[in-house]
């Protein structure tokens, strides 16, 4: 059956929620994608910055094909082994101590609020408390992840939102310090923000937003979901600041494509108990094995190091473009996740772009963003920067 067909079906039973690129994707190897005709793509958005190992890899395959003919659900009513080890490593990655298994980002993002509420409620018994989050942010799209999104086009058809949120600007330390009261409990924020546009946080505001949340007995809640995982050349993104959190989130590239998110908290944040939260799913055996195997590869197969040497290569290759076209107004980004702004609306170059068979995304505030597999070689940045100056003079 041809692409059209599919997706004229597709368009029958599928909420239209998405204005989908009209590709029907088939099956994947290494950092290629192939359609259902058989054409070929260099992906260069891994999913929404998930697919962290490539495609295809079969260690990691073979790791989830073993959990799967041994268990692959059992509820959190007991113990299962997986669980137990994708926990240590993500303790052990984090510098945090204790882990709560998700199904997907904006879970996390609604188990770190619940914990900065009881944490709270715990001090003073009080039911008002505010969270500061960010201008600019994206945190998910449940109820409680959408209220710290900063980003009102997302949330005004669904209010009313949770209550006792307020947006402060990112790196910016006197707007977040403008909005502290006693009712204040938690600052939540990405140390690279993705979906906004890829910003960067300067590392003096991290520390900063350390010291407010140390001084005035706050959570610090980092959302390393899209940035995290080896994506910006460090673990998680927050390190190249030295701040931790009390409360990471993490999800996107922890399963490589299995639905797994987590919040990890330390001691002082460890507030929630029996009865406070749950999931039927989150942390089944299947998930858990993924991670796991996700933590294995990353040693075996040097990922830090090939983000680092790559993103390095894809900076200096970006650079050479926004020097030569106009249109090319800012690039930033860290390791693999980098984001040229463009002087408009970048949604026809990325259109042209993946014409020529190369998968790129656009992001907030006329950005395109390059997110590609953690595995990706020289040749491949080569590939994708051939596509994308090719359209621009197309575009231009
Ligand atoms: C994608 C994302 C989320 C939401 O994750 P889902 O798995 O889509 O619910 C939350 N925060 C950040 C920073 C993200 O990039």
């Amino acid at each position: 059956m041809k692409s059209k067909e599919y997706i004229d079906r597709g368009e029958q039973v599928l909420l239209h929620t998405y204005n989908r690129t009209p590709i029907v994707f088939d099956h994947g190897e290494g950092v290629y994608l192939y359609d259902v005709e058989g054409k070929k793509y260099l992906d260069f958005a891994a999913g929404i910055a998930v697919f962290g190992l490539g495609y295809h890899n079969e260690k990691f395959d073979n790791a989830v094909k073993a959990q799967v003919d041994k268990l692959v659900h059992t509820s959190n009513l007991y113990y299962n082994v997986p669980a137990i080890e994708a926990a240590e490593k993500l303790v052990k990655a984090t510098g945090l101590n204790r882990v709560f298994f998700t199904n997907s980002g904006t879970e996390a993002i609604e188990g770190a609020i619940k914990t900065a509420r009881k944490y709270a409620i715990k001090k003073d018994g009080k039911t008002d408390h505010e969270i500061i989050a960010m201008n600019h942010s994206f945190h998910g799209r449940s109820m409680g992840a959408l209220s710290v999104t900063g980003n009102p086009h997302y949330q005004e058809d669904f209010r009313p939102l949770i209550g006792g949120i307020k947006f402060a600007d990112y790196n910016d330390l006197d707007s977040v310090k403008a909005l502290i009261n006693e009712k204040t409990c938690a600052i939540i924020l990405e140390p690279i923000q993705g979906e906004g546009g890829i910003y960067p946080a300067d590392p003096k505001f991290l520390k900063g937003v350390r010291a407010l949340c140390d001084e005035h007995d706050m959570l610090l809640i980092f959302d390393e979901i899209q940035c995290g995982m080896g994506r910006s050349g460090k673990m998680f993104a927050s390190e190249y600041a030295g701040v931790k959190p009390d409360v990471m989130t993490v999800a996107k590239a922890l399963g490589n494509g299995l639905p797994i998110g987590a919040f990890v908290t330390n001691e002082k944040a460890a507030v929630l108990v029996p009865g406070d939260h749950g999931s039927t799913y989150g942390g089944n055996p299947l998930v858990c094995a993924a991670a796991s195997k996700v933590f294995d590869l990353f040693e075996e197969e040097h990922i830090l190091e090939n983000v680092n040497e790559m993103g390095t290569y894809l900076w200096e290759r970006l650079e050479e473009v926004k020097a030569n076209y106009s249109m090319v107004k800012d690039h930033r980004g860290k390791g693999l996740i980098q984001g040229l702004e463009f002087t408009e609306n970048p949604a026809a170059i990325a259109k042209a772009v993946i014409s020529r068979g190369v998968i790129l995304i656009t992001a907030e505030n006329n950005v395109i963003r390059f997110v590609p597999p953690l595995v990706i070689k020289k040749e491949h940045v080569d590939e994708m920067i051939k596509a994308l100056e090719e359209s621009l003079d197309e575009v231009k």
